[in-house]
């Protein structure tokens, strides 16, 4: 049985205007309408497209076909402005709309062969590989970490931006609607089929990647303490399970705000918030990049840091305390007084379990408690300022 090229542009057809009503449909539900008009139009101009080459004897002489290949055009160039719009970034449609009239305008004024007919032929795929090459571009320059499905998109653009880009140069050797000989069928199915995966591949990455996005920005809010930003406790675990067997020596710090609760009491929750915030960011402030901080408690942190020797990190600490005291004083009216009591102790190799160190540095935090507070106490010795 050999296929029928009709009835084949007739599914793509069809298959594109589901892709088109999809998109309409969901993203209006979500109540996005400028998202539902960029996202469902190339699979809608590409359907209209595969109407006017099923059926091109619905306007007179070669116009069906013209119009069948300007709406191909323009889906593809309607294609780059959906992407854009996925990767939050301004539309360009004019640059479009003035590509595709030129196209058209060609192709008006050339018979169904002859130099011109070949200059329009080469023009519309040219313009067409200009439309991959800026989505590839848009997607390689998108600053956001890649999906994994942004990759694959990333991919399949390249390859194509590479297809239509040899077609443009094989155009007069290529039957249509590949090239500009007069048409065969192997080429409409193969063109077709090129459009139909390139299609299925774009429609499902559209539908993917803003999934993947929005669980890579529930991820990372499940890690995050919304109070300060910092990493939570999760967050912390996570970083332990992944340092696990690291042979980087560390010193692990658990701060500690004194008399927190007369805070709260004396000056209210919020001013309470304020000092916990002012706790993270002065010891953001402090700590040097290779740091990792937590926020793993109400008013108390736990920070790891990798150990060059006692003195780098009995200065860190001590420099952790004072940052803090200075920059409560700038909460409200200035008349906060709070302090910082810091527990320390040293993981010098991977032997050493997270809980060992971690049950170390508590002790020495509750030798801080003890002894008066505002101090740093590191192993079992408190040191001085
Ligand atoms: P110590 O010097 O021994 O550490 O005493 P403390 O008062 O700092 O410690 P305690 O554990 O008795 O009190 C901690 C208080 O922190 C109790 C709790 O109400 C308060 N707290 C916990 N989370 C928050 C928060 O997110 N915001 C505010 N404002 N207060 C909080
Ligand atoms: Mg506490
Ligand atoms: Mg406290």
């Amino acid at each position: 049985m050999r296929p029928d090229p009709t009835t084949l542009l007739g599914y793509s057809a069809t298959l594109f205007l589901i892709f088109g009503l999809y998109f309409t449909v969901s993203e209006i539900t979500h109540g996005k309408r400028r998202k539902a008009f960029w996202y469902s139009s190339p699979f809608l101009a590409a359907s209209v497209s595969g109407f006017f080459f099923t059926s091109p004897s619905v306007i007179p002489g070669l116009w069906g076909l013209r119009l069948g290949a300007v709406f191909m055009t323009l889906a593809y160039g309607l294609g780059w402005q959906a992407i854009r719009t996925m990767l939050g970034r301004q539309t360009c449609l004019k640059t479009v709309l003035m590509l595709c009239m030129l196209s058209l305008a060609v192709s008006a004024t050339a018979a169904s062969t002859g130099t011109l007919h070949v200059a329009s032929s080469v023009l519309r795929m040219l313009i067409i590989t200009g439309f991959h090459f800026q989505v590839a571009q848009d997607l390689f320059y998108s600053s956001r970490t890649r999906t994994s499905a942004e990759r694959l998109l990333l991919a399949v653009i390249v390859v194509y931006t590479a297809i239509y880009g040899t077609l443009a140069l094989l155009t007069d050797a290529l039957p249509a609607p590949l090239g500009s000989l007069p048409t065969m069928v192997w080429a409409i199915i193969l063109y077709n089929l090129l459009v139909i995966i390139e299609g299925v591949f774009i429609a499902l990455a559209m539908i993917a990647i803003p999934r993947e996005r929005l669980a890579a920005e529930h991820h990372l809010l499940t890690l995050q303490d919304p109070l300060t930003q910092a990493g939570n406790r999760r967050a912390m675990t996570i970083w332990m399970e992944q340092n696990e067997t690291s042979s980087t020596p560390y010193v692990l710090f658990l701060l500690d705000i004194d008399h927190f609760k007369a805070i709260n009491d004396c000056h209210g929750h919020t001013t309470g918030d304020q000092v916990i915030i002012a706790a993270a960011r002065s010891s953001q402030k402090i700590l040097p990049q290779s740091a990792s901080f937590f926020r793993i408690g109400g008013e108390e942190f736990a920070v790891f840091l990798p150990f060059i020797d006692t003195c780098h990190t009995l200065n860190i600490a001590h420099r952790l305390k004072a940052a803090f005291t200075q920059d409560v004083k700038d909460i409200g009216d200035g008349i906060i007084e709070a302090t910082l009591s810091i527990g320390a102790d040293i993981r010098h190799s991977p032997e050493t379990s997270w809980l060992e160190v971690w049950q170390k540095a508590d002790a020495a935090l509750y030798v801080a408690k003890s002894t008066g507070r505002n101090a740093v106490v590191m192993g079992a010795t408190e040191t001085a300022d």
